[in-house]
């Protein structure tokens, strides 16, 4: 059965020993504790490799937040999916919206990358979600769908299976604003149909589907509890361990 994530998005924040200290600080939180969801960070790129040696790899999980779309070569100041997998990093986010929004990142190029991280055993976190004119015109499921289908429905089954998909809608990521409980119900449903439509039922019910924008500790716990949100994908909120636990806690 599908696995309930939270994942923490910490983008271009925290340098170098404000990011160790951190992931360490998750680390203690989290040994105390039982927590009912694995545990993600995503970190800049620099972080990944002493992270990954300062925390308890089993407890929190360790991403980068982008690759690039080749696997080696003249690319000057790329990171590539195979340097990732060798800092101990086990996920990459992919496809975010400020990827897509700033970066120029088409779905095209997505398929790229995903292919590049599946082949270096990195779980990429898949983010899909409709900018606000989106939302409002009711086009947002033809978007998402147009998301998924393009960037990942060339993968096998057995590929399709290793992707976690975040839903982030970009009108509510770092505004304050987030989705109802209802929308994210409603599109998450959506985009488990797509996934059954294409891979059948059994690949929809195991792929988790997080929810990213705005989530915090006190819109968590109801956004968790519909049946076809798995978690989280955490900007804003993962930069604290104050304000992070309590959403891992609303598992
Ligand atoms: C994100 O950037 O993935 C995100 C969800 O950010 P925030 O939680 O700050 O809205």
């Amino acid at each position: 059965m599908r696995k309930n994530i939270v994942a923490g998005n910490w983008k271009m924040n925290k340098n170098l020993q404000e990011g160790i200290a951190l992931a360490e600080e998750l680390n203690e939180a989290l040994a105390e504790k039982t927590i009912n969801c694995d545990v993600v960070i995503c970190t800049p790129y620099i972080h990944l490799a002493p992270v990954c040696a300062t925390i308890d790899t089993d407890l929190i999980g360790v991403g980068a937040e982008n690759c690039a779309d080749h696997e080696s070569g003249a690319f000057t100041g790329e990171i590539s999916a195979s340097m990732v997998a060798s800092t101990g990093a086990q996920y990459v986010i992919l496809g975010h919206s400020e990827r897509r929004a700033y970066y120029g990142e088409t779905n095209a190029t997505l398929k790229t990358k995903t292919g590049l991280a599946l082949k270096n055993n990195l779980t990429p976190i898949f983010c899909v979600g409709e900018v606000l004119a989106e939302r409002e015109n009711g086009t947002y499921f033809d978007i998402v769908k147009t998301q998924l289908s393009e960037a990942l429905f060339e993968l096998s089954a057995e590929d399709f299976s290793k992707i976690v998909i975040a839903y982030e809608p970009v009108w509510a990521i770092g505004t304050g604003k987030t989705a109802s409980p209802a929308q994210a119900q409603e599109i998450h449903e959506f985009i488990r149909k797509t996934i059954a439509d294409k891979y059948g039922k059994e690949v929809a019910d195991n792929t988790s589907i997080l929810y990213g924008g705005s989530c915090n500790a006190s819109n968590a716990k109801e956004l968790f509890a519909n049946p076809d949100v798995d978690g989280g994908l955490i900007g804003g909120a993962a930069l604290k361990v104050e304000t992070f636990m309590p959403i891992i806690e609303a598992f």
